[in-house]
Parts: structure tokens; sequence; C-alpha cells
């Protein structure tokens, strides 16, 4: 006798509770539709990517967030600098003026706190949540979606059927794995390692939460520097893949200490710190997944695609993809028509967004290029990689800063 497992039934099964899961899931909770979020990891779960833009404030506006984060122990970040290789200092990049909930900063955020809120908030906005349960594709079903398998750390497997299902499994990309449908940039493929410091110097007033990026010798690599509570930094360096791993099995530590011996800004900030957390390496390739809807899914997140994280782009494209999936999913909910057109709708606008950031992460590892001269000789776009810089990346005109990009004389 074959037995078979129950089934649990949801408008829509969201797989990943990260920024861009738990910010679809409570918005499609609140319309009323009945949602499910599965996370394999138990939660609060430790991540990367602390440092958020100000755009984000709007998505968080939207889930009703902002007086939660405005009582948060999370430092405000009201600007970016940039610091060259030889220790010039960028004027900082300030988001007055361009941040429109008026609040005129955002936040450095600790994620495993950060992502727990946003889950906290889709439960309270009626989503279900299980947690330490891997969302599994039942072999021979290639292209469809409805059906799916829930495995807990324990307790035997559980189908659950949906009407739409949202792939938001970060770098794991479930559909575009399972389909074959993950394209890496091969402009992109950097590696990071990472740690957290205690008692590194923290600048004062509106810059006390800045995020500071420092080019180290021969702009081989950089470091990002972003204040977080309890006196924490995290600080983190990205280069090629090559030169990162030149010695195929260097440590992330010897990795980290080569690199710092290499930025002398960096190293009077770190003179009186200490190590708090362990050195940790990611590869950080920069890719896509298309397409990024089919009938009756859509992909959101890190698992439609992902772009290197010099301007802290990715828990904000995060959210606004939850944000903008959630819109196309609950019409897709009403009409019945949950064709790929219809929950995909939203990613063309999209697209074009990520794109201004994509441009802009080039020029920055142009070794040609150089912002400070740039912004010398075209001080009008000032203004709109400013804009690029706090996220408004679909405002209409930006494209003229890559043209001069372009035509700009090289070092
Ligand atoms: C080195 C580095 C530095 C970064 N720095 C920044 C930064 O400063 N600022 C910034 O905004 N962004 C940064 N990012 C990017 C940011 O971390 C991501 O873009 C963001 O976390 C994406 O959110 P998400 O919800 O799409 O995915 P995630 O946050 O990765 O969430 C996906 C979730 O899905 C779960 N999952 C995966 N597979 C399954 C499965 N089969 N079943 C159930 N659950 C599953 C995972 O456990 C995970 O919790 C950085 C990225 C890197 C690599």
């Amino acid at each position: 006798m074959t037995v078979r497992s129950p089934v649990l039934d949801f408008d829509v099964v969201v797989a990943g509770g990260g920024p861009a899961g738990a910010t679809a899931a409570g918005l499609l909770a609140e319309h009323g539709h009945s949602v499910l979020i599965v996370e394999r990891e138990s939660i609060p779960r430790l991540h990367v990517g602390e440092s958020l833009i100000p755009a984000a404030n709007e998505v968080l506006d939207r889930l009703g967030m902002i007086d939660q984060m405005l009582a948060s122990p999370f430092p405000k970040k009201y600007s970016v600098q940039f610091i060259t290789e030889s220790g010039r200092e960028s004027e900082p990049f300030y988001f007055d003026g361009f941040e429109s909930t008026g609040l005129g900063h955002t936040w450095q955020v600790v994620r495993s706190d950060f992502d727990r809120m946003l889950v906290d908030n889709a439960r309270r906005l009626g989503a279900t949540v299980m947690s330490q349960t891997k969302l599994r594709v039942p072999h021979g079903q290639a292209g469809s979606f409805r059906e799916l398998e829930l495995q807990a750390s324990d307790g035997p497997p559980i189908r659950v059927s949906n009407r739409v299902f949202v792939d938001a499994t970060g770098q794991s990309a479930l559909i575009g794995s399972t389909l074959g449908l993950k394209r890496n940039d091969p402009a992109l493929k950097n590696a990071t390692v990472w740690t957290h410091f205690r008692g590194a110097r923290r600048d004062s007033g509106r810059d006390a939460g800045a995020t500071i990026i420092l080019h180290s010798r021969d702009m081989k690599s950089w470091f990002w520097y972003i204040p977080l509570p309890d006196n924490i930094v995290s600080v983190g360096c990205t280069g090629r893949l090559d030169y990162m791993f030149q010695r195929g099995n260097s440590s992330a530590e010897e990795i980290f200490e080569r690199e710092l011996q290499r930025c002398e800004s960096l190293q009077t900030r770190l003179a009186t710190a200490e190590r708090v957390e362990p050195y940790r390496a990611t590869k950080d390739f920069s890719y896509r997944c298309r397409p990024g809807s089919g009938d009756g899914w859509v992909m959101i997140g890190d698992a439609y695609g992902f772009i290197d994280p010099v301007y802290s782009s990715g828990a904000f494209l995060a959210l606004k993809s939850g944000e903008m999936a959630a819109d196309s999913i609950h019409e897709s909910l009403i009409t019945g028509d949950v064709s790929a057109k219809t929950l995909g709708r939203w990613q063309p606008t999209y697209d074009a967004g990520v794109e201004n950031f994509r441009q802009l992460v080039y020029a920055f590892y142009d070794m040609d290029f150089n912002f400070g001269r740039f912004l010398t000789q075209f001080p009008e776009h000032r203004g709109g990689i400013t804009d690029i810089l706090v996220g408004n990346v679909f405002k209409a005109g930006l494209e003229a800063i890559f043209h001069d990009i372009a035509i700009a004389p090289s070092a």
C-alpha cells in the first residue's frame, strides 16, 4: 500500500524567506490571498548584504515598517563616500533631496535581524511561514511548479499545491537551476572575503553611518566599510575571482590580510579594532535568469538575477521585485490569468532599472574610468549618478550618463 503524504493548498507558495520572498508574501497576504513562505534555514539566519539604499524606504513604507526601522538600533545611513587608492576622499554623496520618503537617510542593517523583521511582518499581514523546511521540485515535473514537495528537517515530505509559485530562493535560484536558465555575466566574475570588527574608527555626526568604499593599491580590489550597531563595522573585500584566489589554496584570512596591506586608508581605520567574526568568502558572480516567468510561476530577487555588491543594490532590488511581482500576482489571481505574460509584466520596467545599476558597475571596474574626473567634466550628471546610488533607477533619462561615460576621455 502506498502512503500518500497530505496535500496543503495555497494560492501562492513562496520559496525563500529573504527580503524578496517576505515582501511578496506580505503584500499578497495583505490582499487576502492564502500565502505560504517556505524557508530552508532557521529564522533568524546569517546573511551578507548589510547596507540598504534609500529607495528601499519606499517599499518598507508600503510594508508598514518605517516606524519599526526608526525604533531599531540600525545606524542611519545618510551618504556613501569613495576613497581612492591614493587615499583621496570624495565628497560624500548625501541622499537629501533624492530620498522620497523625506527621511533623508536609510539604514545599515544586521541582516539576520532585518530579514526576521520582514518575515514577522509577512506573518502579521497573514502569511503562513514554515522555516527549516526545504522546498523541492518533484522529479519528472519539468516546467510546472503547481505541485511541490516540502521537506522539514524532521518528518515526512509534504506535498503542497499552488496557483502561483514564486521563486525567491536567492542565489540558489531554484527554477533557474532546475530549468538551466542561469547565465553568468563574464565581465563580473568576482569574489568577496568579509568579516566584522569591533572598535574600528567611526566618523562623527551624520557621517557616522555612511558606507565607505575604499580602493586598494592598483585598484585590484575594493573594500566596503559598513557601520553596524554595537560599535561593529562590517568590512569586505571584493576583486576578480582569479585575482583574489590567485594562489589557489589561499584562505579567506590570507586574502583579506594581503589586500588590507595594500589599502592604507583602511589600515588607519582598523588600527584600534578587534576582529569579532570569522573570515567568510563567497563568489559573487553576476548573473541573470531568463525568462523570469512562466505559466504559474515567477522569479524575484537574487533568484531572478544578481549584480555585483559595489552599490549595495541587492536588498533594495529584492524588496522592489517582491513588491512589483506581488502587484502582478494579485491581478493574476483576481482575473484568473496566471500566464507567464501577466505574472512577468513588471519585469521589462524592472530590467531597465537594473540595467542602470549594471552600467554604473561596469564604469566602477573600468580601470580607465575615474568618477571624480568624469564629474568635473560633466557636472550635470552628479544628480543622475546620485539618483542611481540611492536607487531611483526607474527614472527616465539616466541613459545620458552612460552615453557621456562612453565618450569621456580615458586616463
Ligand atoms: C558579497 C556580497 C555583498 C553584498 N552586499 C550587499 C549590500 O551591502 N547591500 C545590499 O543591499 N545587498 C548586498 N548584497 C546582495 C544581497 O545580499 C542580496 O541581493 C539579497 O539578500 C537578495 O535577497 P533575496 O530575498 O533575493 O535572497 P536571499 O536573501 O538570499 O534569500 C533567499 C532565501 O531562500 C532560501 N532558500 C534557498 N533555497 C531554498 C529552498 N529550496 N527551499 C526553501 N528556502 C530556500 C535561503 O535559505 C534564503 O534564506 C551582497 C551580496 C554579496 C554576495
